[in-house]
């Protein structure tokens, strides 16, 4: 809360690597880790490009049972393998509270996904470390809902906590979900917290995510997760939402100068 915080908090995710404050960070990277290949050839890419991060689901919380799950503990060590051939940290999704310790130990920045949100037990859980989370808002949550959930994680001892906003459900079909970019101003006149946004989950569609990400920062984001592929078509998830390393690089030029002016 602001009244206990009136500065902005910065959360460090690795030595010299933060978000929050005057720095802006960018996260990018694969919906999933799919190979060694795919994920060490992203992660250069990206990093060429000015990501600070690496994202790469490896336990992933799909639809449908049928769907591709992730390739779970093996897509952890591909992230680790990624990490030291860039340098880049890692932000992956933590479902189950079977696998705190082994996160703790190996990730930099633990995910809690949009269904997760209000899964009290891994919040609490996740308040008894010290480890960076990314807290993604809900599906149909509101602010308050998800500023609570950010709290179960503070209140237990764990002041490590990033925001993100990744679209809400409305009546809207054209988009994935709604962006809600006026969350991002609310928030952070309500909470001292880091605030990203994701607008590859938020549009549900490549062609949208550059402007969506020059409105974030424009409206004051902190940093942005964007998932990016090299080869969108063939994705074992979220193809439809990824840009190329091509596309990203236009992105952070075009992010660059928007921050600037911001
Ligand atoms: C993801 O980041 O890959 C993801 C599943 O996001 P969300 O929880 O926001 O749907
Ligand atoms: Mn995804």
């Amino acid at each position: 809360n602001r009244k206990y915080h009136p500065d902005d908090s910065v959360v460090e995710i690795a030595p010299g690597v933060s978000v929050g404050g005057e720095r802006l960070l960018v996260v990018a990277g694969p919906c999933s880790v799919e190979s060694e290949e795919q994920i060490t050839a992203v992660a250069r890419d990206v990093k060429a490009d000015g990501a600070q991060a690496l994202r790469g689901g490896a336990f992933k919380p799909r639809t449908s049972p049928y769907a591709f799950q992730g390739m779970g503990y093996g897509g952890l060590d591909l992230l680790e393998k990624a990490r030291i051939a860039t340098g880049l940290p890692v932000v992956t999704e933590l479902m189950s509270t079977d696998d705190i310790d082994y996160f703790v130990e190996h990730v930099d920045v633990i995910q809690i996904g949009a269904r997760n949100m209000q899964n009290f037990d891994l919040l609490k859980r996740l308040g008894k470390t010290t480890k960076p989370i990314l807290l993604k808002r809900g599906l149909s949550a509101t602010i308050e809902e998800w500023l609570m959930s950010a709290e179960y994680i503070l209140a237990g001892g764990n002041p490590n906590v990033i925001l993100c906003e990744r679209g809400i459900r409305t009546f809207e079909t054209f988009t994935r979900n709604t962006l809600d970019l006026s969350a991002v101003l609310a928030v952070k006149r309500q909470s001292h917290l880091p605030v990203m946004v994701d607008p590859s989950h938020a549009s549900g569609q490549a062609w949208m995510v550059e402007r969506m990400s020059l409105a974030a920062i424009a409206a004051g984001a902190d940093g942005l997760i964007i998932e990016v592929h090299n080869d969108p078509v063939h994705a074992l998830c979220d193809g439809q939402q990824s840009i190329t390393p091509a596309q990203f690089k236009d992105l952070m030029d075009r992010v660059g100068r928007v921050a600037e002016c911001v």
